[in-house]
């Protein structure tokens, strides 16, 4: 076990190495963030920031030197960076999952040979790959680049093999995967952790709905039925095993005509996990602590139903938002993630409202967002 007082590394600035930050320096531990960013939200808030690339090899030197263990909290670090830590210190998750989830077209290939249902997809590497995948999936369909693409990013809707070829030009002929668009019931996810000796750890399933491609609100307990939730946890867990998994990973399902399909996974904490902070005994970002450093998982129960709202730089554009509108409610948690410019979509904070049922929590947020001005 890696206990307190032992130095641990973040691979990413930004808000969930931000909130990892927090978590492990609560616990006693020493924090150092690698990202070339001076102002990063994370590195602005750890005990040491290397602002270097993550390639390179002085800082990554460095990094296995001071830390007992390394995890990241985004996907597109290099497999290679990964490797180069694994030969130091422990390095959590491990490249296999990362490299396997950063990429678009690896991650449909490893969820379709495992048997794990998604939307229907093909992988476009050339025009003749475009005309054949529209005929596979017929319209609607959507065009995903298969990486760096977030947040609805890389992404564009296309009716016709027409339309797929220009957004296919748009987005300089990548690689990419055509998806099937299938009619939504709902969506929801499965946050989870696995430690270092396989034990697991799932999170309650929380029901997430998006404007523009972006998360708007999470609300726990999902509406949905209890075989169903049972189902996506167990897919959650089996796709960590198959992964080889150690850390905090995120599934993300559509439910579609009653049925459960994979859409993303995450290999770190997610945005639709905020809300463990508030209301769960343990947070999703205590609990990646805990599974790098080997400690025994916490415990995962929620404590209430809640609701969380998404705070983007929209919201900016008259100047400061007025934050009286969360504050003013006893039952609302705001957190802020100290970024310095506000621009459209971009994620600046959350809050959670809590409540004795998801219903209640949900018209609380909502009532919130409404006041504070966000989508008018
Ligand atoms: P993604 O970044 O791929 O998770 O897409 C962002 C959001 O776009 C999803 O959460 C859905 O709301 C919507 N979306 C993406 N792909 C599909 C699809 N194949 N069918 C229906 N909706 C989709």
């Amino acid at each position: 076990m890696i206990l307190p007082g032992a130095t641990l590394g973040m691979l990413g600035g930004g808000q969930l190495g931000r909130m990892f930050i927090v978590a492990a320096r609560t616990m006693g531990y020493r924090t150092i963030v690698l990202d070339p960013d001076p102002q990063s939200p994370a590195g602005r808030i750890a005990d040491e920031h290397l602002m270097s690339e993550y390639e390179d090899p002085q800082a990554l030197d460095r990094l296995a030197n001071e830390c007992a263990a390394v995890t990241t909290e985004f996907e597109n670090i290099p497999a290679s960076t990964l490797d180069r830590l694994a030969r130091h210190c422990v390095v959590s998750p491990g490249s296999l999952a990362v490299a396997t989830t950063q990429n678009r077209i690896y991650e449909k290939t490893f969820l379709r040979d495992h048997g794990f249902p998604t939307a229907p997809f093909a992988f476009v590497q050339s025009e003749s790959d475009l005309v054949d995948a529209f005929e596979k999936i017929n319209s609607p369909a959507i065009l995903k680049v298969s990486r760096f693409g977030y947040d609805g990013k890389g992404q564009a809707k296309a009716k016709d093999v027409r339309e797929a070829l220009v957004a296919w030009n748009d987005m300089k002929r990548e690689p990419c995967v055509l998806e099937g668009q299938v009619p939504l019931d709902t969506e929801v996810s499965v946050i989870l952790a696995r430690g270092i000796d396989n034990e697991m750890a799932v999170y309650p399933l929380s029901e997430n709905s998006h404007a523009n491609g972006v998360l708007d609100i999470t609300v726990v307990p999902a509406s949905v039925s209890p075989g169903l939730i049972e189902e996506a946890k167990s897919m959650a867990c089996r796709i960590a095993v198959q992964l080889d998994y150690v850390g905090v990973l995120a599934v993300e399902f559509f439910i579609s005509h009653g049925r459960l399909l994979v859409n993303e996974i995450a290999p770190r904490p997610h945005n639709s996990g905020h809300y463990t902070m508030d209301a769960c005994v343990t947070s999703q970002f205590e609990q990646q602590v805990r599974a790098m450093c080997g400690l025994p998982l916490g415990d995962t129960r929620l404590l209430s139903p809640a609701a969380m709202v998404n705070l983007l730089g929209d919201l900016w554009k008259d100047g400061e938002p007025r934050w009286e509108q969360i504050l003013k409610s006893p039952r609302a948690k705001l957190h802020l993630y100290g970024k310095r410019e506000a621009r459209p979509g971009r994620k600046m904070g959350h809050y959670t409202c809590l409540a004795s049922t998801a219903m209640e929590a949900r018209d609380e947020a909502l009532k919130i967002q409404q006041e504070l001005g966000q989508h008018c």
